[in-house]
């Protein structure tokens, strides 16, 4: 009999079995797909870490989390610094003094805050939607160049048709720094999530392949207590309504060239491209493998926003009312449910970045095994 039956290797599950067994505890983990890792899976072809179910760039401000997750991998130095391509001039993402220099030419920041001000003039009363809003923080030529066509992407709609509030800030740096996150920590893990994970899974027993509500009936009974990370309103059989997710569409190639983008991510902000984005995923570890040498291939996924439906891979919750208000009943569900945790993205139906989840996962385990 094990103490604890853990649905989903992802990072939740990874970080509970991990301590779990730390504190003697008997675990299984179960997965249905064939890998470990969940989402932030990543797989070695032509030598490159290809992070399968989009790219994971791990950062944080929280320094335990950092601790954490450093004892099960090595990070390297990788900061996230996006470029956006619009109709092929390209800009620096974080909106910063490269970017103004290059849509104005103006030098100083003072310069570049006047240009800014002057703009965003145009948007007097409160803003009505998402486009009023964002000319409101940063004027018409960022947000036609550099948010415009990006969003309407990302969304499927028009920027007049969305609201404002999806955008509270849009933040301007007046300096030249490139880094994206304003975090204390980022990085990569060296040779990749699914290692770490691996390790973090050290010494435990796993069985892929296994979906746990197909054969929820017999697995219960290997042990006293479980800890689901999959869907909830799947684990309740759809019984109150399907909660919505909006997804993502990878397309992937591997081509024969050593350098297609010259950076991990290129942002392409124009409507007509009908990607939002390109990743070149060896550019996460500076091309090279874990001896150093170069690579002489490239993998790119060019991403596409995508309407979801039941039975796609589930990505971003959609945080509206009636989702919110259908989880509300699930988790009401979920609370009666005896010795059964529901934890992680699918579980709690909730955007966790890998920090938080990390953070989220220690805080039940705190509760639950000590
Ligand atoms: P998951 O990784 O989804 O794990 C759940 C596991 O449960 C899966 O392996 C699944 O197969 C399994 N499972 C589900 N149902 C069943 C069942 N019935 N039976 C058996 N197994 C089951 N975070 C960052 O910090 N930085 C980033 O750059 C970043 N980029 C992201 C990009 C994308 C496109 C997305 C969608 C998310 C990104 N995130 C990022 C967030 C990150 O992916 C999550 O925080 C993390 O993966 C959540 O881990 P989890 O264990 O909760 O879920």
């Amino acid at each position: 009999m094990y103490d604890f039956l853990i649905i989903g290797s992802g990072l939740y599950g990874a970080v509970f079995a991990h301590e779990a067994k730390k504190r003697g505890k008997k675990v299984l983990v179960i997965d249905k797909r064939n890998n470990i890792a969940g989402n932030i899976y990543t797989e070695k072809i032509e030598g490159i870490n290809f992070h399968k179910y989009g790219a994971h760039i791990f950062h944080t401000n929280n320094k335990e989390v950092w601790k954490y997750v450093n004892q099960f991998a090595t990070f390297n130095r990788f900061t996230n610094s996006p470029v956006a391509n619009y109709k092929g001039e390209l800009y620096s993402m974080p909106f910063n003094m490269y970017t103004f220099n290059k849509m104005w030419g103006v030098v100083t920041p003072e310069e570049a805050k006047a240009k800014i001000e002057e703009q965003k003039k145009e948007i007097t009363g409160e803003p009505q939607n998402l486009e009023e809003q964002a000319i409101s923080l940063i004027g018409r030529d960022i947000y036609e160049k550099l948010v415009k066509g990006y969003t309407e992407k990302q969304w499927g709609r028009d920027c007049k048709e969305l609201p404002a509030f999806i955008i509270k800030r849009l933040p301007v740096r007046l300096t030249f720094d490139n880094n994206y996150f304003d975090a204390l920590y980022q990085g990569i893990p060296i040779g990749g999530y699914t290692k770490m994970v691996e390790n973090m899974l050290d010494g435990i027993e796993i069985r892929l392949g296994i979906d746990y509500l197909e054969h929820k009936e017999e697995l219960d009974k290997l042990a006293e207590k479980v800890v689901y990370t999959g869907p909830i309103d799947a684990y309740f059989d759809y019984k109150l309504g399907a909660l919505e997710y909006r997804s993502v569409r990878f397309e992937n190639e591997v081509l024969d060239i050593p350098n297609y983008q010259g950076n991990a991510a290129v942002n392409y902000t124009d409507r007509e491209t009908p990607w939002t984005r390109i990743i070149e995923h060896k550019w996460f570890e500076f091309g090279k493998d874990e001896a150093g040498n170069d690579l002489p291939k490239t993998i790119i996924s060019k991403e596409y926003s995508s309407e979801w439906k039941l039975g796609d891979e589930p990505y971003y919750p959609v945080n509206d009312k009636k989702n919110s208000d259908l989880y509300k009943l699930y988790k009401m569900l979920a609370e009666n449910e005896k010795n059964v945790f529901f934890g992680g993205r699918l579980g709690e139906y909730k955007y966790y970045d890998m920090d938080s989840i990390i953070e989220s996962a220690l805080l039940v385990c705190k509760k639950v095994l000590d």
